[in-house]
């Protein structure tokens, strides 16, 4: 009986092995680029974001940089309506700090004022889509680089109704989002979609190297949580990114669901300097040895190059 209803099912299109499944999360909103656009094209950039997401159904969660919505002293309603256009599809904001402030160069107490800032507009915005408010995710992912530091801002956190947004696929999206405006700005238009490709193909690698890391720590796999930046990389080729987890048989959730895997529960003893992924900060924790972390894929030279130049 029961291999029949398996054969059922498999017959109907249920793949009862396929459990795999990621949350993608979007820092540095409204926008962020390396090279000056107008606000209208980072809206229309946005849209092409929104409408990805929309066509592969992934629900989405954005950190909000409210100094970026600010424009001399006062609020600029082109960047608040840009905010909207992620709440009426349905999708979650969340707060980055005001300032994209790095927790290792400062104090305790100035960040947690950038926090408390970086809610302003944001908090009553959600409110209004009557969206739930109160993930913070961290510039850098800097927790805190002493002990005191990170006791200090897990429990300011806590105690102002926020929850740590965790990241395991950490990765060097941002370098290929820099070595992008940089062929954006030379009009070396050619040579975007080959540095599209090589994007996808190193997100993909990163993704089963964090797959094996999920497997060495847990004995499965785990819910995933992905950053990524609303940059032009990702204006452009989001899709694509999302047809690369497709391919991979994950499923996209939000980021609500994926926290309810019990692996979130994990211990973080980790205290540094690094912006690290949890897998990362729960292996340090037990102790892991070196083996654990072999083989990350890399960003290629060439594109660390190009970012360079983009950066200048
Ligand atoms: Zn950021």
């Amino acid at each position: 009986m029961k291999l029949f209803v398996l054969a059922s099912l498999l017959l109907l299109g249920f793949d009862i092995t396929a459990q795999k499944v990621v949350s993608i999360t979007f820092d540095d909103l409204p926008y962020h680029t390396n090279y000056g656009i107008s606000v209208d094209e980072k809206e229309k950039r946005t849209k092409l974001i929104l409408t990805a997401a929309r066509e592969y159904n992934a629900p989405l969660i954005g950190f909000v940089n409210e100094y970026k919505v600010y424009h001399n002293g006062s609020v600029d309603s082109a960047f608040v309506q840009m905010l909207e256009l992620w709440l009426k599809d349905g999708h979650s904001l969340g707060n980055h700090a005001f300032s994209h402030m790095d927790y290792n160069r400062r104090d305790s107490v100035a960040f947690a004022e950038d926090v408390k800032r970086g809610a302003l507009v944001t908090a009553p915005l959600c409110a209004r889509y009557a969206k739930s408010y109160g993930y913070f995710r961290h510039p850098y992912l800097h927790r805190g680089d002493t002990k005191e530091k990170v006791e200090f801002l897990a429990r300011f956190l806590r105690s102002n109704g926020y929850v740590e947004a965790p990241v395991t696929l950490d990765n060097g999206e941002w370098i290929f989002a820099a070595a992008y405006d940089s062929l954006l700005k030379s009009d070396r238009h050619q040579a975007l979609a080959p540095l599209a490709k090589e994007y996808v193909n190193y997100l993909r690698a990163k993704l089963k190297f964090y797959e094996r890391n999920s497997d060495e720590l847990f004995g499965r796999k785990i819910s995933h949580v992905m950053l990524l930046h609303a940059n032009n990389i990702n204006a452009f080729h989001f899709a694509e990114v999302l047809r690369m987890f497709r391919d991979e048989g994950y499923n996209f959730v939000t980021l609500d669901k994926a926290l309810e895997d019990p692996a979130y529960k994990s211990r973080d003893e980790y205290v540094g300097r690094g912006g690290i992924s949890w897998l990362h900060r729960w292996a340090i924790t037990l102790k892991k040895p070196r083996e654990f972390y072999r083989d990350e894929p890399s960003v290629p030279e060439h594109v660390l190059k190009l970012a360079r130049v983009a950066g200048e």
